[in-house]
């Protein structure tokens, strides 16, 4: 038997409980979360949550700290996130304020609901038809605007530092490298970034210098957004967009105009309860905030404490609730600027009442989604079931909290590099579903995301600051961890550790079966659902970051993802999930400067 598993079994029968009750059976590469009385971060990469963390040591606040770990992980890691992408946060001050910013990439003006639908390289999720209008700076901007202390300039610093001097690569980027490896050769800029000597893989350890990103990093410190909207950069993009591709269906669509007219929006929080705690998530364009309410809201109906963690029982009702949320999710959510999406009566609890009323307890069922009148809508799904991407959750030593997930979509975006900027555009126009379809692609359209930042506050405090990576199934990494933290006590690390279901459609249900009883499994068989994922313990996806509160001590957490590859959280006062100097080393001394470079050209100074 597993020890951590032993452990857990005489615990609970100490307690007089059975196994199978309210239990955190950790496994095998379980990470323990780190602990504060100061602020804290959560996230999948050791240099974004220094730099972070440096900026919370300076006195920033949770907001400055998500902004300056954003721009960090564009460089560290690159194949989720960055200057090329976009993304969506969830913020709740200490003072109770809740905001909910939405940076997602925006179709060019010429794209339209055809522009998929034949053949091409984007059918690859490649090249530049799929690079939608980037949100990340004007998103960070706004964020600094409205719940900041630190300028621009402060934020990038500690990423304009990695990306001058280096870092080491961590396994994780040298494994996608090589995974991705035929795909980033495809551009000889990408190719020069991201390969040695633009063929093979950065192997685990070796320093990776983007010089070229560096000085675009310094160009928007210097300069702000507009440098990226409409100078130097936004050429440099349009540039890359004209040129003449080699690969068949592989326009480039993005004009100036498109980048000119871009901006970050705030929307209104949706703000759901969950058995007496507040649940603040995010509205559409991304499907993930309804989606995370709906099944929360059906499953209040149920009593899962009582059938007990694991069960076969509650993982039943899990996946009936999922294809009902998902069904609706298929078929109504898309950009609200575009389509009427009728969030209030998605998020209503009597609608949920009827919709679990739906659920058979003996028998799993493909659901529709309901009748909710909503004219010329047919179901969307994802044809990109997985996806790269990352989130990180901070809280500061004055509660206030952000949850924020950035993209470029796939694992390394579209693969295209704009000409002389550093910059890995995203793939998020992949995002769209086809024509007749609520997110069917549309000019100057967000594509429905699943992206899913979420904040669980319990007696005033972030009880839970939570949300993950991985395609559609990002949706339950998020909901899975409150259920674990509401329902079954755990704490963030525990209930991100825990065993992941996924029952998106039909009776198809994935499911780390490691920690799952052969009686459970047997019982949900007997059910109807199709089990399909047989890895054992840990898949690959949904990779969920989380914070939260101690309610005993008041201590902050944080947890990175046994998934994810290095374990990255930390605190203040020196707490850390790896090894003190396991985080970044910067690879040393020689101060890169491009000089004859058009960029430097743009630059005062070159440092
Ligand atoms: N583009 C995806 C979305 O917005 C996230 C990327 C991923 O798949 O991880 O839903």
């Amino acid at each position: 038997m597993h020890r951590a598993f032993a452990v857990a079994t005489l615990t609970l029968l100490l307690a007089g409980a059975t196994v199978g009750d309210a239990s955190a059976v950790e496994g095998s590469q379980f990470r323990e979360a780190v602990r504060s009385n100061g602020g804290i971060i959560a996230s999948e990469s050791p240099a974004a949550s220094a730099a972070g963390l440096e900026v919370l040591d300076a006195g920033g606040n949770a907001m400055d700290a998500a902004v300056a770990s954003t721009f960090a992980l564009g460089v560290a890691r690159p194949q989720s996130c960055g200057l090329g992408g976009g993304g969506f946060l969830v913020y709740r001050g200490a003072n109770g304020e809740v905001a909910a910013l939405d940076f997602r990439e925006t179709a060019p003006a010429a794209v339209t609901p055809e522009t998929f639908a034949g053949q091409g390289l984007y059918k690859t999720f490649t090249g530049h038809t799929t690079v939608g209008v980037p949100g990340t700076v004007a998103g960070m901007q706004e964020a600094l605007d409205s719940y900041g202390t630190i300028g621009l300039t402060d934020a990038i610093a500690p990423a304009e530092k990695l990306a001058r001097e280096g870092f080491e690569v961590p396994k994780s980027l040298s494994e996608e490298m090589g995974n991705h490896v035929s795909r980033l050769r495809l551009f000889p800029e990408t190719a020069e970034q991201f390969l040695v000597g633009g063929e093979e893989p950065y192997p685990e350890g070796s320093i990776l210098v983007q010089p070229r990103l560096a000085e675009t990093l310094a160009l928007i410190s210097k300069q702000g957004p507009n440098a990226f909207y409409e100078g130097y950069i936004a050429e440099s993009i349009v540039e890359e967009m004209e040129n003449e591709s080699s690969f068949e269906g592989d326009e480039g669509l993005m004009t100036a105009d498109d980048l000119a007219s871009y901006r970050a929006v705030w929307r209104e929080p949706l703000i759901g309860d969950y058995r007496g705690r507040e649940v603040i998530t995010m509205p559409p364009p991304t499907s993930g905030g309804i989606a995370v309410v709906e099944m929360l809201n059906i499953l209040e109906g149920f009593d899962l404490a009582s059938e007990g963690q694991s069960s076969a029982d509650t993982l039943h009702l899990l996946a009936e609730a999922q294809r009902l949320a998902f069904a609706d999710r298929n078929e109504y959510v898309a950009d609200p600027d575009f389509v009427d999406v009728p969030t209030e009566q998605l998020t209503d609890k009597d609608y949920a009442e009827s919709r679990g009323a739906e659920i058979d307890p003996e028998q799993a069922a493909a659901h529709k989604a309901g009748d909710l009148n909503e004219a010329g809508q047919s179901p969307g799904e994802d044809e990109n079931t997985e996806g790269s991407t990352t989130h990180l959750s901070v809280i500061d030593a004055d509660g206030n909290a952000v949850a924020l997930t950035c993209t470029i979509e796939q694992t390394f975006g579209s693969a295209v590099v704009a000409e002389d900027t550093g910059i890995l555009l995203n793939n998020e126009l992949t995002d769209f579903t086809g024509p007749g379809t609520a997110n069917e692609p549309e000019p100057g359209k967000r594509p429905r995301s699943s992206i899913s930042p979420t904040i669980v506050v319990e007696s005033g405090e972030p009880a839970l600051v939570v949300g993950a990576a991985g395609g559609a199934q990002i949706i339950m990494g998020s909901l899975l961890a409150i259920v674990n933290t509401v329902d079954f006590g755990l704490d963030p690390a525990q209930a991100i550790d825990a065993e992941r279901l996924d029952a998106q459609s039909e009776t198809k249900m994935n499911l780390e079966q490691g920690r799952v009883s052969p009686q459970a499994l047997a019982d949900l068989t007997a059910r109807g659902h199709t089990i399909e994922r047989r890895e054992g313990e840990y898949a690959k996806l949904p990779r969920v970051q989380a914070a939260g509160t101690d309610p005993d001590t008041g201590e902050r957490l944080a947890a990175t993802d046994p998934r994810s590859g290095e374990p990255a959280s930390v605190g203040q006062g020196g707490a850390s999930q790896g090894e003190r100097d396991s985080l970044p080393k910067t690879g040393g001394p020689p101060l890169l400067c491009l000089v004859g470079t058009p960029l430097s050209r743009w630059l005062a100074v070159c440092r």
